[in-house]
C-alpha cells in the first residue's frame, strides 16, 4: 500500500501517537517497539540478523505469491477470485496477508479492494498490490499488468518500473532522500509521463506498515539523509495531473486509536482485530468470510466510535491512467537487500 500526503500529514490517524497512548492497541505490537532492537525511534540502530531474516521470508514468499498469480490473470477473472488466490498462497507459503491485496484499475491509483460479494472484473490497467508478514516484519510490493492490450499502459508500466529501477539503485543509506525522488521523477518524465507527487514510499517497521518517514516520488527539497532501515519505494506513472484525491470508501481500515463499543458483537469483533491484525490494514471482506454478513453493522458501529480509519479509493486528480512499481528494501550501514526481488 502507499501513503498518501495530507497537506505534510500522514494518511494514518494514529501516525504521531505512542503506541503505549493507544489503549486498545495490541500487546504484541508495543513489545515489539520495545523488545526487538530492530531500530530505536529514530530508526538509527542497525537491524539484528532475525529481523532481517524475518523481512527476507516475507520477500520470498511475496515473491512466491507473485510468481504464482501473474500468469493466472485475465481480462475477466473475478477481482474477487485474484485477491483470495493470492491471499491463500501467502498462507499457504506460511505467511499472513500484511494488507488486504489492494487490486485498483485505470484511473484508480490504489487502496481498492474487492468487496465480499463483489462482482467487478479485471480489466484495464490493474495494479495488483499485496503485502506479506512473518511475526509482524513486513514486505510490500506490487506490480502492474495492462489487460487492454493497450500502448499507453504498457508505456506506463515500463516507466514506473524503470523508476523502481533506477530508485533501487541508488538507494543507500546516508544519501539524502530526495534523491530517490529526483530519480523516479526525472525516469517518469523522461518516458512522457508524471509521477504521482501526494503519493510515496515510507519506512516499516515491525506491524507498522508505514511508520513515519516518507520516501517521495519526486524531487522534494528537504535536506534529509535515509538512515539504516527497511523502506518500500513505490512509483506511480499517470498520463494525467500527478495528483490523486480521495475516492469512495474503500473498506480497508486499520485501527487508529482507543475507545469502546457497546454493541457485545461489534465487541467480539473488535477483540479479533486487535489480536489478529494489531495495527496493519484489514478489510470488511475478510471480516465477514470469518463472522458473516453481521461483520457489516459491526464495523459501522466500530468506525463511529472512532477506533478505526477507513482509507479511501484514492483516484487520479485528471482521470489519467496510473501504473505503480514497488519494492521492499532493507538499508544498513554498509548493505542493501530488496526482499521482494
Ligand atoms: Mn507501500
Ligand atoms: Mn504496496
Amino acid at each position: 500500500m502507499t501513503e498518501k500526503q495530507y497537506g505534510g500529514a500522514s494518511s494514518h490517524g494514529f501516525k504521531g501517537k505512542s503506541l503505549e497512548s493507544v489503549a486498545t492497541l495490541p500487546k504484541k505490537s508495543i513489545e515489539s517497539k520495545t523488545t526487538t532492537n530492530s531500530s530505536d525511534e529514530e530508526n538509527s540502530t542497525e537491524l539484528s540478523n532475525e529481523s532481517i531474516e524475518k523481512y527476507k521470508k516475507a520477500g520470498k514468499i511475496a515473491v512466491q505469491t507473485i510468481a504464482y498469480i501473474k500468469p493466472l490473470i485475465k481480462s475477466a477473472m473475478p477481482l474477487l477470485e485474484i485477491a483470495e488466490k493470492i491471499e491463500a498462497k501467502i498462507q499457504e507459503l506460511g505467511g499472513k496477508p500484511a494488507f488486504p491485496t489492494n487490486l485498483s484499475i485505470d484511473e484508480y491509483a490504489a487502496h481498492c479492494t474487492p468487496s465480499y460479494n463483489d462482482e467487478s472484473k479485471a480489466t484495464g490497467l490493474l495494479k495488483v498490490d499485496l503485502g506479506v508478514h512473518i511475526e509482524g516484519y513486513i514486505a510490500d510490493t506490487s506490480f502492474s499488468i495492462d489487460l487492454d492490450n493497450s500502448e499507453e499502459n504498457k508505456k506506463l508500466i515500463e516507466a514506473a518500473e524503470s523508476a523502481l529501477k533506477e530508485a533501487c539503485k541508488i538507494a543507500k543509506s546516508e544519501i539524502q532522500i530526495r534523491e530517490i525522488g529526483k530519480a523516479i521523477e526525472t525516469t517518469i518524465k523522461s518516458k512522457g509521463f508524471h509521477p504521482i507527487q501526494n503519493l510515496s514510499g515510507h519506512s516499516i517497521e515491525p506491524y507498522e506498515l508505514h511508520s513515519g518517514i516518507t520516501i517521495p516520488n519526486f524531487d522534494n527539497i528537504q535536506e534529509k539523509t535515509i538512515l539504516p532501515g527497511v523502506y518500500a519505494i513505490e512509483p506511480f506513472a499517470t498520463s494525467g495531473l500527478g495528483s490523486v484525491k480521495d475516492g469512495r470508501p474503500s473498506t480497508i481500515y486499520a485501527i487508529k486509536s482507543e475507545g469502546n463499543v457497546r454493541d457485545p458483537f461489534a465487541r467480539e469483533i473488535l477483540s479479533f482485530i486487535i489480536e489478529e491484525y494489531q495495527t496493519l490494514p484489514f478489510c470488511l471482506r475478510w471480516l465477514v468470510k470469518k463472522f458473516g454478513t453481521r461483520s457489516i453493522i459491526a464495523m459501522k458501529r466500530i468506525e463511529e466510535a472512532g477506533i478505526v480509519h477507513q482509507y479511501a479509493q484514492l483516484v487520479e486528480s485528471g482521470r489519467g491512467k496510473v501504473a505503480q512499481a514497488e519494492h521492499t528494501i532493507i538499508l544498513t550501514k554498509n548493505k542493501k537487500i530488496i526482499t521482494t526481488e
